[in-house]
């Protein structure tokens, strides 16, 4: 890391999933020299860990498997995993960035032959497959990880557990004196891609996440249905791990809310159709209910919409369920709320429950940069009087996939601007 050489000509790309990585390989193919940073040990963002992409259903690592050839095979791109920054300041076509990288544990002759993880007792929640199941504290992020190379979780860096690993490994692969490095560089123009985050299905309380086993999020969902997921890909209820005879989804959970997220993050629905479709798949007698308040499903989109409605397993209720409580003795759920093409009050039984939540954005907050701005959600809004530093994908707004990948080329097309008129 401590020979990256750039100059006010190099563009600089905060986060590695598909829109970092659209805007950084696009930059990079237009002849610009392209630096690309990600906080997580793998690139791929949030796609990496959806099971199946709606309106295809085809499986977001082949997508995410070719633009890491397209890497691969341009000289121009370079890299660094488990990197943040730490300050930016200059303005538009001259940049001073200070970047700070953690430390994985774990070098470049690592081979993945796991043998750190054999010998490995330590265990910790999964964060890739959102804490449903454990992994051991040395450990590759996920199958398809890149670059694939393991790591060290830091609880066991300074104990006999790390030094157990290090004796283990054959490779001299694992290095327990790593510390966190730090490394500055210039750049002409900045693309903010750092995408969203689930939004905390903790918060709304009266759906009782935390307390109710067999609530879970939409994300968890995705993780669930995936072959390498906490289920190997079966959906099961979490309290006892038994197959489902009937499922809800709540669409909105927490969002055009006015005590959690204002906005309408745009893909929830798609999302939730899709995932009727993985229910569908895997149990043909299960009956599945949708409670929304409208479905947004845009353009060509509303044909996968349709499709679902011609299913007469999947029904759909116009309603806002106010409260799901859990029978402590069968774990089902009783979801209560008002029918509001009817008015009449809904009381219902199911066995599981998905929350659709919402997307929200990643902070910006370590940029103390005047050349960026945020909309009142926290989204970057690419003000055209603050050139230099631009937002890309869901970094700018909740979207879908085909959505982000036009928006971070554009993206790079402006940073590419910014150097030229400079
Ligand atoms: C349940 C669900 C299902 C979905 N299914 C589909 C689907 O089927 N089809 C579809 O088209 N879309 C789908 N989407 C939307 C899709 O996930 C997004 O469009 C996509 O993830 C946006 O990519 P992104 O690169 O903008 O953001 P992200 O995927 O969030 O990537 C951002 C990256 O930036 C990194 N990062 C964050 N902060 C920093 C920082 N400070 N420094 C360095 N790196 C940082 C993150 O670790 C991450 O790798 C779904 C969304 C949800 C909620």
């Amino acid at each position: 890391m401590a020979d990256v050489q750039t100059t006010n000509q190099s563009i600089l790309v905060v986060g590695g999933g598909i829109s970092g990585i659209t805007s950084a390989l696009e930059a990079a193919e237009a002849g610009y020299d392209v630096v690309l940073i990600e906080k997580n040990p793998y690139l791929g963002g949030r796609v990496s860990q959806l099971h199946q992409y709606f309106p295809k259903l085809c499986p977001p690592n082949c997508g995410l498997e070719i633009n890491f050839k397209r890497m691969k095979n341009n000289p121009r791109v370079r890299f660094f995993t488990m990197a943040e920054i730490a300050g930016i300041s200059g303005q538009e076509g001259d940049y001073d960035v200070s970047i700070k990288m953690a430390p994985r544990y774990v070098n470049e002759k690592c081979t993945c032959c796991g043998k750190c993880a054999d010998v490995c007792e330590t265990e910790i929640d999964n964060p890739f497959n959102f804490g449903m199941d454990k992994i051991k504290a040395a450990y590759l992020p996920q199958d398809f990880a890149f670059p694939m190379r393991y790591i060290l979780d830091p609880s066991i860096a300074g104990t006999d557990e790390g030094k157990k690993c290090r004796d283990a490994c054959e490779y001299g692969a694992i290095d327990l004196d790593m510390q966190e490095t730090s490394v500055d560089l210039k750049a002409g123009a900045i693309i903010w891609a750092t995408g969203w985050n689930p939004y905390d299905a903790a918060k709304i309380e009266y759906y009782g996440i935390d307390e109710n086993k067999n609530v879970i999020s939409n994300v968890m969902m995705e993780r669930m249905t995936s072959i390498n997921g906490p289920t190997n890909g079966k959906i099961l209820r979490p309290s006892d791990g038994k197959e489902i005879k009937n499922i809800a989804f709540i669409q909105c959970a927490g969002s055009r809310d006015e005590n959690h997220l204002l906005y309408c993050s745009g893909i929830c629905c798609l999302a939730s159709l899709k995932q009727t479709r993985y229910v569908r798949e895997q149990y043909p007698d299960c009956d599945v209910t949708v409670f929304f308040i409208d479905i947004r499903a845009m353009d060509k989109l509303e044909d996968f919409y349709t499709m679902v409605q011609e299913d007469e397993k999947v029904r759909f209720v116009k309603s806002k369920i106010a409260t799901i409580t859990e029978d402590e003795e069968t774990g089902n759920l009783v979801l209560e709320g008002e029918d509001t093409n009817t008015g009449e009050q809904i009381k219902e039984t199911f066995e599981m429950v998905v929350l659709a939540t919402g997307m929200a954005p990643n902070s910006i907050s370590e940029v103390s940069s005047p050349d960026v701005s945020c909309d009142e959600y926290g989204f970057i809004a690419n003000d055209p009087d603050k050139p230099g530093i631009y937002g890309a994908g869901c970094a700018r707004r909740p979207t879908d996939v085909a959505s982000c990948v036009q928006d971070a080329t554009a993206s790079a097309l402006r940073a590419i601007q910014s150097i030229a008129r400079r």
